[in-house]
């Protein structure tokens, strides 16, 4: 059965000791939170070390926000799969907008560091999801569909176990501008048939698929009600513990 995850991505915020208090507060507030919601936090590669000691033994996971597309050597101000599972991270979110957009992150190295963090035993949370002109044009489920087939299509049915992915419309994205739970859902619902084309009905039930993009305590219970959305990637909304909580307490 797939999992219920809120996962918040701190993005190039917080020195280390004001990402390694907020950690603390959000294992704190932890507590409060379903045990079937599982919470993940992804910070800068900076915070990893700190805050794996800070999440140690509690129920929040730790994921990176990036790794390279190289195995090592010389790369440098790289940071490889390796490196992180050292730090005791389990995840790694992969193909964010902002890495797509502004750091030429393409489909085919995002294949490569697909592989590199499954092969080094970290799980990965891939987002996809369309811009506003495309949205526009009506080219959301392709642009999707793209995406998805492009990296994804390349893994097979047991490393499917321990991907996830974020639907993340980049025209929602820090903007405060949501999509709504029908728009999204529709979407999603797309993704995982587009998922049981190649891998099967169950990989595809068996998948999460978040939504992310200005998801806050105000519209997450909304959003997580549908039937093909299983949980949030939460940017600004993840900066404050509370607000973060919140959104886990909204399932
Ligand atoms: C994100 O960047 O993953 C995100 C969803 O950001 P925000 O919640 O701020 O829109």
């Amino acid at each position: 059965m797939r999992k219920k995850i809120v996962a918040g991505n701190w993005k190039m915020n917080t020195t280390v000791p004001e990402g390694v208090e907020l950690a603390k507060a959000v294992v704190a507030g932890a507590a409060n939170v379903p045990a079937d919601v599982k919470l993940i936090i992804a910070t800068p590669f900076t915070h990893l070390c700190p805050v794996a000691e800070v999440v140690k033994g509690s129920v929040v996971a730790l994921s990176a926000e990036n790794c390279a597309d190289k195995e090592k050597g010389a790369y440098t101000g790289e940071v490889s799969a390796a490196m992180l599972a050292s730090t005791g991270c389990q995840y790694t979110i992969l193909g964010h907008s902002e890495r797509r957009q502004y750091y030429g992150e393409t489909d085919a190295k995002l294949v490569e560091k697909v592989k590199l963090a499954l092969a080094n035993g970290l799980d990965v949370i891939l987002c996809v999801g369309e811009n506003l002109e495309e949205r526009e044009a009506g080219k959301h489920f392709e642009v999707c569909g793209n995406q998805i087939k492009n990296v994804l299509y390349n893994f097979t049915a047991e490393e499917m176990a321990h991907i996830v992915i974020a639907y993340e419309p980049v025209w929602a994205i820090g903007t405060g501008k949501t999509a709504t739970a029908e728009q999204a859902e529709e979407i999603h619902a797309f993704i995982r048939i587009t998922i049981a084309d190649k891998f099967g009905v169950q990989v595809a039930e068996d998948t999460s698929i978040l939504y992310g993009g200005s998801c806050k305590p105000s519209n997450a219970k909304e959003l997580f009600a549908q039937k093909d959305i299983d949980g949030g990637l939460i940017g600004g909304a993840a900066l404050k513990a509370d607000d973060f909580i919140a959104i886990a307490l909204s399932y």
